[in-house]
């Protein structure tokens, strides 16, 4: 008689290689793992929580289902210039935290807003995070902070060194057991250093070891979560180099709340803030209570955003061309009103 019962568990996928997941079981134990076809959405990321099925006799567990995801983190991929395609890179789900890494020599308000428009818009929760605390003096970190609080509107800001440990209690408070975060930041600005100070260990070299292929072929790991040792989840994404955003006019109204709260007032409820009459935010920045520099950036964001929405539907495209034709009409028939 055959024996071979079909176990049916939940679990978490840890990494993703090509065409194969890494799963953790609730005991710890890690799998290598395929995805049944047909899945809703359609792969899974770093990060989700799957159902995976296996039987005794298998040493490849199946992914047969995911569940919802709470926070989904993704970007637009860099650079198709042949098919001018744009193309939704998932980064990671069921992200709770995102430390937005920054250092004295490549501190910029104006990026720290783009990133923060990527955590809102996945739904986690930012942390900006001082990195190399230990190379700038007290008086220019306090700038800095004060600087990154002028554009996050009360988010926390964590001033750390992983060379003297500075702040990294602090995180540690943060990244409470069980929780997942990702450091995002530009290259140098210390993230390894930090994951690796955080975890104690050199993570390097454990996920090398940890890089899982029978047949002693090479494997690239895209993407893995790394448990710190106690029980939080980091995301380990090498090759997270340039940041584009992927998202929609939602996130904008989180990131610049305040440009947005200014803008109820403008007369038109579509204004763009630009040349249109009665516009509050224009208004705002000749009074000086709004930085020229942040509605340049909140242009710049609601362009990209706009593009991006064209390029993926065709809809919202041809919405969006009807938006601005009935501007034009509306200008011109202002013009002509005067
Ligand atoms: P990543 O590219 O963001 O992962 O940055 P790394 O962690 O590789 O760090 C880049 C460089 O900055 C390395 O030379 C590190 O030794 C250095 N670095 C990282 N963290 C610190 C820190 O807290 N203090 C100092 N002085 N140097 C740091
Ligand atoms: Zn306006």
């Amino acid at each position: 008689m055959n024996s071979d019962p079909v176990a049916s568990v939940r679990a978490r996928v840890i990494a993703v290689h090509k065409n194969r997941w890494e799963i953790q079981l609730h005991d710890g134990r890690h799998l290598e793992a395929i995805a049944v076809r047909g899945l809703d959405p359609d792969l899974p990321v770093v990060g989700d929580w799957v159902t995976a099925t296996l039987r005794q006799t298998d040493t490849i567990a199946r992914i047969t289902a995911i569940e919802p995801r709470r926070t989904y983190l993704s970007r637009k991929r860099p650079g198709d210039v042949e098919h001018d395609a744009v193309v939704e890179q998932p980064i990671a789900a069921n992200i709770d935290v995102a430390l937005l890494a920054m250092a004295d020599d490549d501190f910029s308000v104006r990026r720290l807003e783009r990133y923060l428009t990527l955590a809102w818009d996945s739904g986690a929760t930012p942390i900006i995070v001082l990195t190399k605390a230990d190379l700038t003096s007290p008086e220019v970190l306090q700038l800095m902070a004060a600087d990154a609080q002028s554009v996050s509107l009360g988010i926390q800001t964590v001033v750390t060194s992983a060379f003297t440990g500075q702040g990294l209690n602090e995180l540690r408070e943060i990244l409470v057991p069980g929780s997942c975060a990702i450091v995002l930041g530009s290259s140098g600005v210390g993230k390894s250093s930090l994951l690796n100070a955080l975890a104690g260990t050199d993570l390097q070299n454990v996920s090398h070891v940890r890089q899982f292929d029978g047949k002693g072929r090479h494997t690239t790991t895209s993407r893995r979560l790394i448990e710190l040792p106690w029980g939080a989840y980091l995301v380990d994404t090498p090759g997270l180099r340039e940041l584009q955003i992927w998202g929609d006019e939602q996130s904008l109204s989180h990131s610049f709340a305040d440009v947005e709260d200014i803008a109820a007032q403008c007369r038109f409820s579509d204004c763009t803030h630009d040349t249109e009459p009665g516009c509050a935010v224009q208004e705002a920045v000749a009074q000086g209570l709004l930085a020229a520099e942040r509605l340049q950036s909140w242009r710049r964001l609601h362009r990209e955003l706009a593009y991006l929405a064209r390029k993926t539907d065709g809809g919202a495209a041809r919405a969006e061309r009807q938006r601005w034709k009935a501007i034009a009409k509306q200008q011109r028939a202002i013009k002509r009103d005067r």
